[in-house]
């Protein structure tokens, strides 16, 4: 089979690639009907993250069950299913406490961009669709693997409720989902950080009440403008950046809560600046697995559509258009059918 393969900064390969197979009794193979470029994987394309060996890419899937291994229990071939980036047994106590991505048992999965892929743990990664989806609905349902559940998890780690204001940094895919999974919690107002017309535009479409064109000073400076000089009652960050972070932190109103779902690069916080903002901190790789059965409902009854932040959708392989495209940011995120 050909999958997609990073062999360098901006060097992404469609090429040969070995047909995964069962290794361990508790893995499973699935058919991928969709795969996708995730934001994060451009840090190694860009370089800024290095790339020591030739690395299949793509770790956003769902699809059908292929076949499974000798343990596996709770999927069966023929099903379609919806997993995360991280394989987890979901029985540790750090699963049962909803953090399956530091499962005591966790591993990366990898390698989404290609037709077949080996998901371990299967039992305690895939979660079943009610039945094979309809097509218009795999975008969403592939959203749900990864960009959904990360904006999702930005407001439940942000301790989004019903009737708060909420500002969301950052207007990548996860940043306008993070839009979304707050409007969907309630949210009374949005305050969204954009500078890009086609992102306000559906970051509008997904519940923001405002948009925050500014950044920095600024853009901090317009939140508590917005918010009777107190700050907003959630900050969700969805970038990962030192500015971005920044921004988060001091948007916040005092005792508020900023979540961070972006991979951070060369972020440092002062621990005498923190101190004195009395904000609640919590962030890190979304626990997906924990938000998939809700997530799944909600897609399946058409209540959410987050398959809209896909604006270009391509073959697999034109796999390295996809990266450019989104690299430059001429696509807000980019789907991929084998
Ligand atoms: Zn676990």
């Amino acid at each position: 089979m050909r999958g997609a393969v990073l062999h360098g900064p901006r060097d992404v390969r469609f090429e040969e690639r070995p047909v995964p197979t069962i290794v361990k009794p508790t893995d499973a193979i699935i058919r991928i009907a969709a795969a996708c470029v995730c934001g994060s994987d451009l840090w190694p394309y860009r370089g800024i993250s290095a790339v020591n060996e030739p690395t299949p890419m793509g770790h956003e899937y769902c699809g059908i069950v292929e076949e499974v291994g000798g343990a596996v229990r709770s999927v069966r071939p023929g099903q379609f299913v919806i997993g995360s980036f991280f394989a987890s047994d979901n029985t540790c106590p750090i699963c049962k406490d909803g953090y399956q991505s530091s499962c005591q048992h966790r591993e990366l999965v990898g390698g989404a961009q290609a037709p077949l892929l080996r998901v371990p743990l299967a039992d305690g990664t895939l979660v079943a669709t009610p039945d094979v989806p309809p097509a218009d609905l795999i975008p969403s349902l592939l959203t749900l693997s990864d960009v959904m559940g990360t904006g999702w998890f930005a407001a439940d780690a942000a301790n989004v409720k019903p009737g708060m204001t909420v500002a969301v940094v950052g207007d990548g895919a996860v940043g306008l989902l993070a839009v979304l999974s707050a409007k969907q919690k309630g949210a009374r107002r949005i305050l969204a950080m954009s500078r890009h017309s086609s992102r306000q535009k559906l970051a509008r479409e997904f519940g923001a009440t405002d948009i925050v064109s500014e950044r920095g000073d600024e853009g901090v400076a317009r939140i508590k403008d917005l918010t009777q000089g107190l700050g907003a009652d959630a900050v969700l960050e969805c970038v990962g950046t030192v500015e971005s972070m920044t921004q988060a932190i001091q948007a916040a109103r005092p005792g508020g809560y900023v979540s961070y779902v972006g991979v951070p690069h060369g972020v440092e916080l002062k621990a005498d600046e923190l101190f004195f903002t009395h904000i609640h901190l919590h962030g890190g790789p979304a626990p997906v697995r924990r938000f998939l059965p809700e997530l799944i409902d909600l897609v399946w009854s058409r209540e959410i559509n987050p398959g809209k932040v896909f604006d270009l959708t391509l073959p697999l392989d034109q796999v390295g258009e996809a990266f450019r495209a989104m690299d430059e940011r001429r696509a807000i995120k980019a789907l991929l059918r084998p």
